[in-house]
Parts: structure tokens; sequence; C-alpha cells
């Protein structure tokens, strides 16, 4: 899946869960730093590519992703796995929890937000043709549905026009259906 994609993905999963779980408490900047992180979280999986747009947020940004991408050496393995993920939910909850002003913002909701762009990730690169290594470093390849050739092509015209489009169009959809509940979100940051 492309990064736009991942984008469209990780917002409508972050607006869909927050709206079957809701936050009991959540100020304006929480809300605002977890759609961020949702983002980011969607990010971060690719982040073993040179190509990622992570990278050019930092200086050298290109060099680092390409010696990383030597290490990594293969899209898709690590960060596609549940050794992964886990892995990096240990350590954004201890860079957060002493990175973050407690008082201000509520580093839970915003590691969750991360973690539901990440997870959104996995979801759609299971849904593409080339899978998901989930039980990485085992080169077993995870998609839905099981049968490859159901599955959706990267980057090509159905990703773009049909995919992506559709992604936008659930949003509006699930929002105009919610709206009470998410309304209630929006309540709580006033
Ligand atoms: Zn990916």
């Amino acid at each position: 899946m492309t990064a736009r994609t991942h984008d469209a993905f990780a917002f409508a999963t972050l607006v869909t869960v927050a709206a079957f779980f809701p936050p009991s408490n959540l100020n304006l900047a929480t809300l605002v730093v977890s759609i961020i992180g949702a983002d980011i979280g969607a990010l971060i999986p690719d982040m073993d590519g040179a190509g990622n747009r992570l990278w050019d947020l930092l200086p050298a940004g290109d060099n680092l992703g390409k010696i990383l991408r030597r290490v990594f050496y293969k899209h898709r393995t690590l960060t596609h796995s549940i050794i992964g993920v886990v892995a990096i939910y240990k350590l954004l909850e201890w860079v957060l929890v002493r990175g973050l002003n407690a008082g201000f913002l509520d580093e839970k909701i915003i590691l969750a937000s991360i973690m539901i762009g990440y997870l959104s990730h996995l979801l759609a690169d299971s849904l593409t043709e080339e899978g998901i290594p989930l039980l990485f470093p085992l080169r077993i390849n995870f998609g839905l549905p099981p049968i490859k050739s159901w599955r959706i092509k990267t980057g090509k015209w159905f990703e773009n026009f049909i995919v992506y489009p559709a992604v936008w169009i659930y949003v509006i959809w699930f929002i105009q259906v919610h709206q009470e509940s998410l309304l209630q979100l929006f309540r709580q940051t006033t």
C-alpha cells in the first residue's frame, strides 16, 4: 500500500475506534496529537523502506534510511510482525512516559492512537498480494483473504482509484452515522 492509502486507513480506523471506545477524558491538545500520532504510527512500519517520508523529517534522513534498509535488507520484515508490534509498543511506552508532560497531554491516549495507526497499517498491508510476515523471523506471509490472487496489488489502479476513495467514503459515512458519539468527544475537549 502507498503512504497516502495508509494515512487514510489510519484516520478511518482511529475515528472508528474513537466512536466505539471513546476515552473518558480528552483534551483538545491530546485529540490533535492523537490524530497526528495515528498518522505517524501508520508510517512507522514502512520505515524499513528508504523512501519513507518519516526519514525526511530527520537530518540526513535518507542516508540513515539506506543504512537501515540494509539492516532490514528486505521490505516488510520485522516491522510487519507480532514481535515488531510488541517491540514498538514497549519502546513508545518508554519514550512517551518520559517525554510527555502528563498533566497536559494524555500519553495513554496518544500511545493508543499511534498503535491504532500502526495496526491499521498491518491490516491494510495484509489485504495486498504480498501479505505480511506476522511470525517473522519465520518467513510465512499472511493475508486477507487467504487466497493471494483475490488480494490488492500495491500502488496499482485498484488501490488508487477504488480503495483510496472508498476509505474516505467510509469515513464520511461513518461520521454521519456516529455523529452523536463523535460530537460527544469534541464536547469533552471544551
Ligand atoms: Zn507496510
